[in-house]
Protein backbone atom coordinates (compact mmCIF):
# COMPACT_ATOMS: atom_id res chain seq x y z
CA UNK A 1 0.00 0.00 0.00
CA UNK A 2 1.16 3.62 -1.00
CA UNK A 3 0.59 7.37 0.57
CA UNK A 4 0.00 10.25 -1.62
CA UNK A 5 1.58 13.71 -0.35
CA UNK A 6 0.51 16.84 -1.41
CA UNK A 7 2.80 20.46 -0.08
CA UNK A 8 1.22 23.20 -0.36
CA UNK A 9 3.62 25.72 0.54
CA UNK A 10 2.08 29.01 1.94
CA UNK A 11 1.73 30.30 5.62
CA UNK A 12 0.11 33.49 6.19
CA UNK A 13 2.94 34.49 8.76
CA UNK A 14 5.65 32.34 9.83
CA UNK A 15 5.84 30.81 13.40
CA UNK A 16 9.03 31.30 15.14
CA UNK A 17 9.62 27.49 15.71
CA UNK A 18 9.17 26.09 12.46
CA UNK A 19 11.35 24.86 9.70
CA UNK A 20 9.13 23.68 7.41
CA UNK A 21 9.58 25.32 3.86
CA UNK A 22 6.43 27.94 2.88
CA UNK A 23 6.31 31.35 1.95
CA UNK A 24 4.05 33.95 2.73
CA UNK A 25 2.18 35.39 -0.42
CA UNK A 26 -0.35 32.85 -1.84
CA UNK A 27 0.19 34.93 -5.40
CA UNK A 28 1.55 31.86 -6.72
CA UNK A 29 -1.37 29.47 -5.42
CA UNK A 30 -3.14 28.73 -9.28
CA UNK A 31 -0.33 27.68 -10.39
CA UNK A 32 0.83 26.07 -7.63
CA UNK A 33 -2.04 23.85 -7.83
CA UNK A 34 -1.90 23.26 -11.38
CA UNK A 35 1.49 22.37 -11.38
CA UNK A 36 0.90 19.76 -8.54
CA UNK A 37 -1.61 18.26 -10.94
CA UNK A 38 0.96 17.78 -13.59
CA UNK A 39 3.32 16.26 -11.61
CA UNK A 40 1.20 13.67 -10.44
CA UNK A 41 0.20 13.16 -14.01
CA UNK A 42 3.80 12.28 -14.75
CA UNK A 43 5.55 10.32 -11.84
CA UNK A 44 2.03 8.01 -11.70
CA UNK A 45 4.23 4.92 -12.02
CA UNK A 46 6.65 5.88 -9.35
CA UNK A 47 4.57 4.03 -7.11
CA UNK A 48 4.48 0.74 -9.71
CA UNK A 49 0.98 -1.15 -9.33
CA UNK A 50 1.07 -0.11 -5.46
CA UNK A 51 -2.96 0.50 -3.97
CA UNK A 52 -2.73 3.85 -2.49
CA UNK A 53 -3.80 4.01 0.86
CA UNK A 54 -3.97 7.29 2.08
CA UNK A 55 -3.61 10.95 0.84
CA UNK A 56 -2.06 13.84 2.87
CA UNK A 57 -2.23 17.75 2.19
CA UNK A 58 0.80 19.35 4.27
CA UNK A 59 2.72 22.31 4.53
CA UNK A 60 2.55 25.04 4.85
CA UNK A 61 -1.30 25.57 5.83
CA UNK A 62 -3.74 24.28 3.32
CA UNK A 63 -6.30 24.96 4.89
CA UNK A 64 -5.33 28.27 2.82
CA UNK A 65 -6.66 26.74 -0.17
CA UNK A 66 -10.43 26.63 -1.24
CA UNK A 67 -12.35 22.99 -0.66
CA UNK A 68 -12.78 23.31 -4.45
CA UNK A 69 -9.16 23.39 -5.20
CA UNK A 70 -8.82 20.73 -2.79
CA UNK A 71 -11.35 18.68 -4.07
CA UNK A 72 -9.75 19.25 -7.57
CA UNK A 73 -6.36 17.82 -6.71
CA UNK A 74 -8.53 14.60 -4.93
CA UNK A 75 -10.55 14.41 -8.42
CA UNK A 76 -7.02 14.13 -10.69
CA UNK A 77 -5.86 11.60 -8.02
CA UNK A 78 -8.68 9.89 -8.83
CA UNK A 79 -8.17 10.11 -12.48
CA UNK A 80 -4.80 8.70 -11.87
CA UNK A 81 -5.07 5.80 -9.17
CA UNK A 82 -8.06 3.78 -7.97
CA UNK A 83 -8.33 5.67 -4.60
CA UNK A 84 -11.32 2.63 -3.45
CA UNK A 85 -9.34 1.46 -0.88
CA UNK A 86 -7.90 4.84 0.28
CA UNK A 87 -8.63 4.97 3.92
CA UNK A 88 -7.31 8.29 5.45
CA UNK A 89 -7.09 11.73 3.47
CA UNK A 90 -5.64 13.97 5.77
CA UNK A 91 -5.55 17.81 5.51
CA UNK A 92 -3.22 20.23 7.81
CA UNK A 93 -5.21 23.06 8.73
CA UNK A 94 -4.88 26.00 11.28
CA UNK A 95 -7.46 26.95 13.58
CA UNK A 96 -8.03 30.59 12.46
CA UNK A 97 -9.07 28.99 8.63
CA UNK A 98 -11.84 26.81 9.50
CA UNK A 99 -15.17 28.26 9.67
CA UNK A 100 -18.59 26.00 9.53
CA UNK A 101 -18.93 26.33 6.16
CA UNK A 102 -15.52 25.92 4.94
CA UNK A 103 -15.59 22.55 7.02
CA UNK A 104 -18.70 21.23 5.47
CA UNK A 105 -17.50 21.87 1.88
CA UNK A 106 -13.93 20.58 2.27
CA UNK A 107 -15.74 16.83 3.74
CA UNK A 108 -17.81 17.36 1.10
CA UNK A 109 -15.10 16.73 -0.72
CA UNK A 110 -13.55 13.78 0.32
CA UNK A 111 -10.80 14.88 3.22
CA UNK A 112 -12.29 12.76 6.04
CA UNK A 113 -9.47 13.21 8.78
CA UNK A 114 -8.25 16.77 10.17
CA UNK A 115 -5.03 18.13 11.42
CA UNK A 116 -5.42 20.85 13.41
CA UNK A 117 -2.00 22.87 14.57
CA UNK A 118 -3.15 24.25 18.21
CA UNK A 119 -0.08 23.70 19.52
CA UNK A 120 -0.84 25.42 22.92
CA UNK A 121 -4.03 25.95 25.09
CA UNK A 122 -2.54 29.19 26.99
CA UNK A 123 -2.77 32.16 24.24
CA UNK A 124 0.24 33.67 25.98
CA UNK A 125 2.38 30.17 24.23
CA UNK A 126 0.44 30.77 21.29
CA UNK A 127 1.51 34.41 20.58
CA UNK A 128 4.97 33.52 21.76
CA UNK A 129 5.33 31.40 19.04
CA UNK A 130 3.83 33.70 17.09
CA UNK A 131 0.28 31.58 16.11
CA UNK A 132 -2.34 33.50 14.86
CA UNK A 133 -5.39 31.93 16.68
CA UNK A 134 -6.22 31.88 20.39
CA UNK A 135 -7.15 29.01 22.45
CA UNK A 136 -10.93 29.48 22.17
CA UNK A 137 -10.80 29.69 18.27
CA UNK A 138 -9.13 26.32 18.57
CA UNK A 139 -11.77 24.90 20.63
CA UNK A 140 -14.49 26.17 18.82
CA UNK A 141 -12.70 24.70 15.54
CA UNK A 142 -13.03 20.91 17.41
CA UNK A 143 -16.58 21.87 17.66
CA UNK A 144 -17.36 23.15 14.29
CA UNK A 145 -15.16 19.90 12.97
CA UNK A 146 -17.48 17.56 14.84
CA UNK A 147 -20.51 19.86 13.74
CA UNK A 148 -19.15 18.97 9.61
CA UNK A 149 -19.14 15.42 10.10
CA UNK A 150 -15.74 14.81 10.71
CA UNK A 151 -15.34 12.14 13.11
CA UNK A 152 -11.12 11.62 12.59
CA UNK A 153 -9.27 14.30 14.48
CA UNK A 154 -5.74 14.73 14.88
CA UNK A 155 -4.36 17.68 17.07
CA UNK A 156 -0.71 18.80 17.60
CA UNK A 157 0.80 20.12 20.84
CA UNK A 158 4.11 21.56 21.47
CA UNK A 159 5.97 21.06 25.07
CA UNK A 160 9.32 21.81 26.08
CA UNK A 161 8.49 25.79 26.02
CA UNK A 162 10.89 27.26 28.51
CA UNK A 163 8.66 29.03 30.57
CA UNK A 164 6.68 25.63 30.85
CA UNK A 165 5.84 24.06 33.79
CA UNK A 166 4.52 20.25 34.67
CA UNK A 167 0.98 22.36 35.86
CA UNK A 168 0.95 24.25 32.72
CA UNK A 169 1.64 21.57 30.69
CA UNK A 170 -0.77 19.39 32.67
CA UNK A 171 -3.32 21.54 31.87
CA UNK A 172 -2.93 21.39 28.35
CA UNK A 173 -3.48 17.94 28.30
CA UNK A 174 -5.79 18.12 30.20
CA UNK A 175 -7.82 20.14 27.89
CA UNK A 176 -6.97 18.27 24.68
CA UNK A 177 -8.20 15.04 26.38
CA UNK A 178 -11.66 17.41 26.67
CA UNK A 179 -11.71 17.81 23.49
CA UNK A 180 -12.23 13.82 22.82
CA UNK A 181 -9.81 13.65 19.60
CA UNK A 182 -9.00 11.01 18.29
CA UNK A 183 -5.46 11.60 18.04
CA UNK A 184 -2.82 13.76 19.65
CA UNK A 185 0.87 14.33 18.42
CA UNK A 186 3.08 16.36 20.77
CA UNK A 187 6.44 17.86 19.51
CA UNK A 188 9.24 18.60 21.73
CA UNK A 189 10.11 22.09 20.99
CA UNK A 190 13.49 22.25 18.92
CA UNK A 191 15.23 25.50 18.43
CA UNK A 192 16.37 24.80 14.34
CA UNK A 193 18.80 27.36 12.96
CA UNK A 194 17.15 29.16 10.36
CA UNK A 195 14.15 30.06 12.60
CA UNK A 196 13.51 33.36 14.51
CA UNK A 197 13.48 31.24 17.81
CA UNK A 198 17.06 29.74 16.23
CA UNK A 199 18.40 33.30 15.68
CA UNK A 200 17.43 34.30 18.96
CA UNK A 201 18.96 31.25 20.81
CA UNK A 202 22.48 31.85 18.96
CA UNK A 203 22.12 35.50 19.78
CA UNK A 204 22.12 33.97 23.42
CA UNK A 205 18.38 36.01 23.34
CA UNK A 206 16.56 32.33 24.15
CA UNK A 207 17.45 29.65 26.80
CA UNK A 208 15.97 26.22 25.39
CA UNK A 209 14.29 24.39 28.18
CA UNK A 210 16.51 21.98 30.16
CA UNK A 211 16.47 18.57 29.26
CA UNK A 212 15.47 17.14 32.88
CA UNK A 213 11.88 19.84 32.35
CA UNK A 214 11.29 18.51 28.52
CA UNK A 215 12.10 14.55 30.39
CA UNK A 216 9.57 15.06 33.05
CA UNK A 217 7.11 16.68 30.58
CA UNK A 218 7.31 13.71 28.41
CA UNK A 219 6.85 11.15 31.28
CA UNK A 220 3.60 13.79 32.27
CA UNK A 221 2.17 13.45 28.63
CA UNK A 222 3.11 9.54 28.36
CA UNK A 223 0.70 9.01 31.71
CA UNK A 224 -1.99 11.42 31.24
CA UNK A 225 -2.49 10.53 28.15
CA UNK A 226 -2.32 7.00 28.40
CA UNK A 227 -4.82 6.83 31.74
CA UNK A 228 -7.14 8.61 29.36
CA UNK A 229 -7.07 5.65 26.78
CA UNK A 230 -4.54 7.03 24.61
CA UNK A 231 -2.46 4.18 23.12
CA UNK A 232 1.29 5.66 22.56
CA UNK A 233 2.03 3.88 19.38
CA UNK A 234 4.66 6.11 18.41
CA UNK A 235 7.58 8.27 19.93
CA UNK A 236 5.25 11.18 19.56
CA UNK A 237 2.11 10.32 18.22
CA UNK A 238 -0.89 9.02 20.64
CA UNK A 239 -4.25 7.37 19.75
CA UNK A 240 -7.78 5.95 20.36
CA UNK A 241 -7.77 2.61 19.96
CA UNK A 242 -7.95 2.12 15.64
CA UNK A 243 -7.11 5.46 15.24
CA UNK A 244 -3.30 5.78 14.36
CA UNK A 245 -2.34 7.78 11.14
CA UNK A 246 -2.57 5.43 8.22
CA UNK A 247 -0.36 8.03 6.16
CA UNK A 248 2.12 8.69 8.81
CA UNK A 249 2.33 4.82 9.64
CA UNK A 250 3.38 4.00 6.10
CA UNK A 251 6.19 6.38 6.64
CA UNK A 252 7.49 4.59 10.12
CA UNK A 253 6.83 1.07 8.46
CA UNK A 254 8.94 1.66 4.89
CA UNK A 255 5.95 1.65 2.93
CA UNK A 256 6.15 3.74 -0.70
CA UNK A 257 5.03 7.53 -0.92
CA UNK A 258 4.53 10.06 -3.99
CA UNK A 259 4.91 13.35 -2.45
CA UNK A 260 4.42 16.21 -5.05
CA UNK A 261 4.93 19.97 -4.38
CA UNK A 262 7.91 22.14 -3.44
CA UNK A 263 10.73 20.18 -0.88
CA UNK A 264 8.48 17.04 -0.98
CA UNK A 265 9.79 13.73 -0.50
CA UNK A 266 9.14 10.73 -2.88
CA UNK A 267 10.39 6.92 -1.80
CA UNK A 268 9.84 3.79 -4.16
CA UNK A 269 9.38 1.73 -0.98
CA UNK A 270 12.72 -0.05 -2.01
CA UNK A 271 16.39 2.07 -2.32
CA UNK A 272 15.37 5.12 -4.22
CA UNK A 273 14.41 8.69 -2.26
CA UNK A 274 14.07 11.61 -4.02
CA UNK A 275 12.78 15.42 -3.50
CA UNK A 276 12.24 18.60 -4.95
CA UNK A 277 14.12 21.49 -3.95
CA UNK A 278 12.67 23.96 -1.56
CA UNK A 279 11.72 26.69 -3.78
CA UNK A 280 8.21 27.50 -5.20
CA UNK A 281 9.71 29.87 -8.03
CA UNK A 282 12.05 27.30 -8.96
CA UNK A 283 9.82 24.49 -8.35
CA UNK A 284 7.38 26.41 -10.79
CA UNK A 285 9.82 26.82 -13.53
CA UNK A 286 11.13 23.29 -14.04
CA UNK A 287 8.29 21.90 -16.04
CA UNK A 288 7.38 17.88 -14.58
CA UNK A 289 9.73 16.55 -17.63
CA UNK A 290 12.74 18.53 -16.54
CA UNK A 291 12.23 18.47 -12.70
CA UNK A 292 15.81 18.72 -11.16
CA UNK A 293 15.08 16.20 -8.26
CA UNK A 294 17.81 14.97 -5.34
CA UNK A 295 18.12 11.87 -5.39
CA UNK A 296 19.55 9.10 -2.58
CA UNK A 297 19.92 5.59 -2.93
CA UNK A 298 19.57 3.68 0.00
CA UNK A 299 22.41 1.07 0.67
CA UNK A 300 22.22 -2.05 2.52
CA UNK A 301 23.37 -0.22 5.42
CA UNK A 302 21.38 2.65 4.95
CA UNK A 303 18.04 0.66 4.78
CA UNK A 304 19.36 -1.42 7.61
CA UNK A 305 19.98 1.77 10.11
CA UNK A 306 16.13 3.37 8.50
CA UNK A 307 14.49 0.46 9.75
CA UNK A 308 15.82 1.03 13.39
CA UNK A 309 15.81 4.26 13.20
CA UNK A 310 12.22 4.25 12.19
CA UNK A 311 10.26 1.03 14.26
CA UNK A 312 11.95 1.56 16.97
CA UNK A 313 10.19 4.77 17.50
CA UNK A 314 7.08 2.89 17.20
CA UNK A 315 5.67 0.60 20.20
CA UNK A 316 5.93 -2.42 17.81
CA UNK A 317 9.49 -1.85 17.73
CA UNK A 318 12.04 -3.82 15.55
CA UNK A 319 11.31 -7.28 14.69
CA UNK A 320 13.84 -10.02 14.39
CA UNK A 321 12.26 -11.62 11.46
CA UNK A 322 12.19 -8.83 9.67
CA UNK A 323 15.71 -8.32 10.26
CA UNK A 324 16.99 -11.51 9.05
CA UNK A 325 14.81 -11.46 6.20
CA UNK A 326 15.70 -8.03 5.01
CA UNK A 327 19.62 -7.65 5.88
CA UNK A 328 20.63 -11.15 6.77
CA UNK A 329 21.85 -13.08 9.55
CA UNK A 330 25.34 -11.30 10.00
CA UNK A 331 23.25 -8.10 10.42
CA UNK A 332 20.45 -9.80 12.96
CA UNK A 333 23.53 -10.99 15.30
CA UNK A 334 25.08 -7.43 15.24
CA UNK A 335 21.68 -6.08 16.06
CA UNK A 336 21.51 -8.70 19.02
CA UNK A 337 24.86 -8.22 20.08
CA UNK A 338 24.55 -4.26 20.91
CA UNK A 339 21.18 -4.64 21.55
CA UNK A 340 21.99 -7.00 24.80
CA UNK A 341 22.81 -3.93 26.94
CA UNK A 342 19.75 -1.79 26.57
CA UNK A 343 18.01 -5.09 27.57
CA UNK A 344 20.35 -5.57 30.62
CA UNK A 345 19.55 -2.19 31.43
CA UNK A 346 15.96 -1.91 30.98
CA UNK A 347 15.81 0.36 28.61
CA UNK A 348 14.74 -2.13 25.78
CA UNK A 349 12.23 -5.25 26.11
CA UNK A 350 11.89 -8.11 24.22
CA UNK A 351 8.51 -9.61 23.57
CA UNK A 352 8.73 -12.87 21.36
CA UNK A 353 9.94 -11.55 18.18
CA UNK A 354 10.30 -8.28 18.58
CA UNK A 355 12.96 -5.53 20.10
CA UNK A 356 11.36 -2.17 21.56
CA UNK A 357 12.06 0.51 23.67
CA UNK A 358 10.31 1.02 26.84
CA UNK A 359 8.56 4.00 26.57
CA UNK A 360 10.60 5.99 29.02
CA UNK A 361 13.24 5.22 26.83
CA UNK A 362 11.42 7.21 23.99
CA UNK A 363 12.84 9.96 25.00
CA UNK A 364 16.35 9.30 24.71
CA UNK A 365 15.90 7.27 21.89
CA UNK A 366 18.03 9.03 19.00
CA UNK A 367 21.54 7.99 20.92
CA UNK A 368 19.77 4.32 21.61
CA UNK A 369 19.29 4.11 18.06
CA UNK A 370 22.25 4.88 16.78
CA UNK A 371 23.78 2.90 19.08
CA UNK A 372 22.34 0.40 17.70
CA UNK A 373 23.45 1.24 13.67
CA UNK A 374 26.00 -0.40 11.70
CA UNK A 375 29.01 1.99 10.82
S1 LIG B 1 3.90 25.84 11.90
FE1 LIG B 1 2.50 25.63 10.16
S2 LIG B 1 1.53 27.69 10.02
FE2 LIG B 1 3.37 27.95 11.25
S3 LIG B 1 4.96 28.55 9.78
FE3 LIG B 1 5.08 26.31 10.04
S4 LIG B 1 3.86 25.47 8.39
FE4 LIG B 1 3.29 27.66 8.61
Amino acid sequence: MAGLYFHIPFCKSRCYYCDFYSCTSLAKKTSLLRMLQQEMTLHRNFLGEEPLRSLYFGGGTPSLCRPEEIGELIRHAGELWDLSRVEEVTLEANPDDLTGNYLQALRAQGVNRLSIGIQSFRDEDLRWMHRRHDAATARETVRLARQAGFDNLTIDLIYGLPNMTLETWADNLQQAIDLEVEHISAYHLTLEPGTVFGRRAARGELTPADEQAGSEQFRLLCDQLGAAGFEHYELSNFARPGRQAVHNSGYWFGEPYLGVGPSAHSYDGKRLRRWNCADLERYLQETPLNRQYETETLSDIDLYNEYLMTRLRTARGADLRELEKSFGAHKLRYFEERAAKFLDTGLMVRTGECYRLREAAFFVSDGIISDLFFA
